[in-house]
């Protein structure tokens, strides 16, 4: 028998009306621990009817008091942080310490969220006309939606739910059906922090609930984090519909490595950057271009780390990666592997076939470092996202750059140099919308927005932070002239606006 994990409607768990179930693994042992429902259509018709009532209540509350519920939220995080992690790691394989990292990270977002008043202010022109003052304000949406990955259960669905409730609006969230029990936690959490039934909802499923956010016509905004193909079409179904679209897609990172970097210090962070999360990361660093001789000086160096990464279930202490989250994807990404070796790169270390005693179905691959990658291979095009390292080697820094600049996705980049020039001429020139020197992952925080350029993101507004705020509401903008009357005493002719 296995647990069921159920959809969070109203404030309450519900099996809903659907019917079909979809399997929820154990990375580390290969083995079903629970199931998920999901959604039909009348699901996610009854969530967003339960959310239209309960919107205009909540758009009418006051910024401070939804502040103060995310103050409560955020406390709430940080006392049941190490639970939520565990709840990551049990069904989508990271290292424990890893998904206490996402924990803190989703924390952020519901920490800026708690400056709703101050987001939330508008400007004022007194007498932007004679007599006339002008002032703009920001209100909410409404009902609103969030659809997001199985990479990171915790802390995209904390990129988007604070900053939309915050901001007055009540939210959907459809998330991954892969590890989807992390949402009801973050449900059950916001309803111990006072946030009033509706405003939070779960609805669990795959396609066909998606597709019901994206033609109800009661859902104007979507958020979503995914796979660039879904991306596209969330972004296209949802504008055709009418609604305002954030679509953040794929990313094939490059880190591009200087000569003159410090090489230790650049493969220690190059291997978290590539082999963190088991490469299940939208900003890992999946390709390295070494620019002139420190080609095989960096190859020398990361090869022996590669060998020697600590590989077991998250749950493990010490381990530095964990398994892929299905066998599916593992297959993919071996699939990849092979076809690196037929396409003619260097295998310098093969994870394939990794077998971990005790968990012999879990889902695990070793660090695979390819040397000799070119741009007209598969595995330097596509987006592999697991724990495989391809070296590209470039003759100068323009050949460099001009190979991230030519990739398809631009989501994060990453120079390492000791040369301040380098670094400023690679932070001006990058087409890529994360970017770092000497910092692999350049994740932004909470109070800067995230999002990538080109196929990594689809839409106008970034995640969180001030495009987070302005993806949740709309813009209004008054212009006021008071008539004189009664100040100037009584007056008896018919008045007129001269
Ligand atoms: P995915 O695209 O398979 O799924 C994302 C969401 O879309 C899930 O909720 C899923 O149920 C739904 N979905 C899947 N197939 C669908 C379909 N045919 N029609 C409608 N909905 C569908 O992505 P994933 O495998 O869960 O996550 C990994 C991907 O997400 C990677 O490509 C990674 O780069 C990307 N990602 C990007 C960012 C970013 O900020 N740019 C962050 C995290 C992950």
């Amino acid at each position: 028998m296995t647990d069921l994990i159920q959809h969070f409607i109203g404030g309450a768990r519900t099996e809903g009306r659907g019917t079909r179930r979809a399997d929820v693994f154990d990375p580390a042992t290969g083995a079903v621990q629970r199931q998920v429902a999901l959604g039909s259509v009348a699901d996610l018709d009854e969530a967003v009817r339960v959310a239209k009532q309960a919107w205009p209540g909540w758009a009418a509350t006051t910024p401070l008091a939804r502040a103060r519920v995310m103050f409560r939220f955020r406390d709430l995080l940080e006392q049941n942080g190490k639970k939520l992690a565990a709840i990551v790691t049990s069904e989508h394989g990271k290292v424990l310490s890893d998904a206490l990292g996402e924990v803190t990270r989703g924390m952020e977002v519901v920490e800026y969220a708690t400056a709703a008043p101050e987001l939330l202010k508008g400007d004022f022109t007194e007498q932007a006309g004679r007599n006339i003052d002008a002032y703009s304000m920001r209100q909410p949406l409404g009902v609103v939606a969030g659809i997001t990955p199985f990479n990171f259960p915790v802390m995209v669905p904390l990129w988007m739910a604070p900053m939309a409730i915050a901001t007055g609006n009540c939210f959907i969230l459809k998330p991954s059906e892969r590890d989807p029990s992390a949402s009801l936690a973050l449900a059950d959490l916001l309803k111990q922090a006072g946030l009033p039934d509706g405003v939070f909802q779960v609805v669990h499923g795959d396609k066909e609930v998606v597709d019901a956010i994206l033609h109800h016509p009661d859902i104007q905004a979507v958020s979503f984090v995914g796979s660039t193909p879904i991306a596209r079409y969330i972004h296209q179904t949802g504008i055709a519909n009418g609604k305002r679209v954030q679509a953040l897609g794929g990313a094939k990172n490059h880190a591009v490595v200087m000569p003159d970097c410090d090489l230790d210090k650049t493969a220690d962070a190059l291997m978290g950057a590539a082999y963190g999360s088991a490469g299940e990361r939208c900003m890992a660093i999946s390709i390295a271009v070494a620019v002139g001789d420190v080609a095989d000086r960096l190859v020398d160096t990361l090869a022996p780390r590669v060998r020697a990464l600590r590989i077991g279930a998250g749950t493990e202490p010490d381990v530095e990666m964990g398994p892929l989250v299905t066998k599916a994807h593992l297959e993919k990404v071996s699939g990849y592997v092979d076809i690196g070796e037929q396409e003619g790169a260097r295998l310098v270390v093969d994870g394939r076939g990794l077998k971990l005693q005790g968990y012999e179905n879990g889902h695990f691959i070793g660090g695979t470092l390819f040397d000799d990658v070119t741009p007209s291979m598969r595995i330097y095009k596509e987006e592999i996202f697991g724990p495989v390292l391809g070296i590209v080697r470039a003759p100068d820094f323009d050949s460099a750059l001009r190979l991230v600049n030519e990739h398809e996705f631009g989501n994060g980049a990453a120079v390492f140099t000791r040369d301040g020039d380098s670094a400023r001429a690679f932070v001006h020139g990058v087409q890529a919308g994360m970017v770092g020197v000497n910092v692999p992952i350049p994740v932004p925080m909470a109070f800067h927005s995230f999002g990538g350029w080109k196929a990594s993101l689809f839409g106008d507004h970034h995640m969180h932070g001030p495009e987070g705020v302005r993806f949740f509401t709309r813009f209004k903008t008054v212009t006021t002239r008071w008539p004189t009357g009664i100040r100037a005493g009584a007056d008896f002719v018919m008045p007129t606006l001269g």
